[in-house]
């Protein structure tokens, strides 16, 4: 048999490895918690679709914090029958044997199926004026990688009551700069009192042509931190997905030094995804895969430049001093243009990075 995108995509998610960095990931995971189980208004009664459930996880809080009814949808077989055991094993399946009467208060709310969320309505009568809320851990990557979004947001549209809350509700893409630290060029400097710089510049005018998925500090960060662009996942469509943006990174007060130049080796992008008041009013709660916050399994996306580029503030006239001898004056700010855009292969994306020093 000849084995489909959507066999790979749903087969890498049949393993139990990726589940267990998921679920371990407490950052992710807390938040998801406080969002269901923090948020009684919204949760308390209403009728659920979690849209990749997985182990199942979302559904559970979810029955947990009192939903009426929740569908759990996996694409992938094995994990549509792991939730199914699971929800049993926790007393929180619900059972169609079982008299009305006999559920009044009861938790046994979750059922599970195994489909695309596409094509959820061939599979179960979906609520008739759609669901109440929508819940997804949807987010890839530099946000859309791999992303499964199209999905959510095609669920939304077709399963969703009008009106309904979906959570989490927004997402956004960050960026900065940053420097030397944020490379492996001071590793391979000095190994073992040895100078190995030229592997270092190898590598580093390797991931020039790609980005990396890697953690950095934010001591590493040289620039202000600059929004890319923002989602509204209540109301945005699909072609959102792909966009431009060109933004300017400022020097930070922090990273400006009186003394000399600041060299900007490259840009590093992250997300925030949000669970605001607009339907998490009693507890909003933020989701950041932020150099600034504690690392999760996203790391953050790195974009190497071919060269460092010298920045200063314009204070600074010891900036140019700094660079005596060449013609190069350094940089106030720097201006990138980013473009990420959906590759014809599935679920990929192609980012595009151009980076002008001003
Ligand atoms: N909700 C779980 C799992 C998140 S991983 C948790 O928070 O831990 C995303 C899951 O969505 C995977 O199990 C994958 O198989 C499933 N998935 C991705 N796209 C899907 C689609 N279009 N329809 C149904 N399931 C999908």
């Amino acid at each position: 048999a000849i084995k489909t995108v959507d066999d790979n995509y749903f087969g890498s998610y049949s393993s139990f490895g990726i589940h267990r960095e998921m679920l371990g990931d407490k950052v992710r995971t807390d938040a998801y918690r406080d969002a269901i189980l923090g948020n009684p208004s919204l949760i308390s009664g209403a009728t659920v679709l979690d849209v990749g459930c997985g182990t199942g996880i979302l559904s559970l809080f979810a029955a947990r914090a009192g939903a009426s009814r929740v569908v759990a949808v996996d694409g992938s077989a094995k994990m549509a029958s792991v939730a199914t055991q699971v929800a049993k094993n926790n007393g929180l399946l619900y059972d169609e044997n079982v008299e009305a009467e006999q559920k009044q208060g009861s938790a046994q709310v979750i059922s599970v199926v195994h489909t695309k969320a596409e094509e959820l309505n061939q599979k179960i009568q979906v609520p008739q004026n759609g669901f109440d809320l929508l819940v997804s851990e949807w987010m890839g990557y530099c946000l859309l990688y791999e992303s499964m979004l199209s999905s959510v947001i095609y669920a939304r549209d077709h399963f969703l009551k009008p009106g309904g809350a979906i959570l989490p509700d927004t997402a956004m893409i960050l960026g900065a700069g940053f420097g030397k630290g944020g490379t492996s060029l001071p590793f391979w400097e000095n190994v073992y009192g040895f100078d190995m710089s030229c592997i270092g510049k190898e590598v580093t005018s390797t991931s020039a042509r790609f980005p990396v998925v890697d953690v950095l500090s934010s001591q590493d960060i040289v620039t202000e931190t600059a929004v890319l662009h923002s989602f509204d996942l209540a109301s945005m469509k699909e072609s959102e997905m792909d966009f431009t943006a060109s933004f300017e990174l400022m020097l930070s007060e922090s990273s400006a030094t009186v003394s000399g130049v600041t060299w900007c080796y490259g840009i590093v992008l992250w997300f925030d995804t949000g669970f605001t008041d607009r339907f998490c009013k009693e507890k909003p709660v933020v989701l950041s895969t932020s150099p600034f916050s504690t690392p999760t399994h996203w790391s953050q996306t790195i974009f190497t430049f071919e060269e460092p580029i010298a920045m200063a503030k314009e204070e600074s006239t010891l900036g140019s001093s700094a660079l005596a001898g060449t013609d190069e004056c350094p940089a106030t700010a720097l201006r990138s243009r980013i473009s990420i855009v959906r590759a014809s292969e599935h679920r990929s994306i192609d980012i595009s990075v151009e980076t002008t020093a001003i």
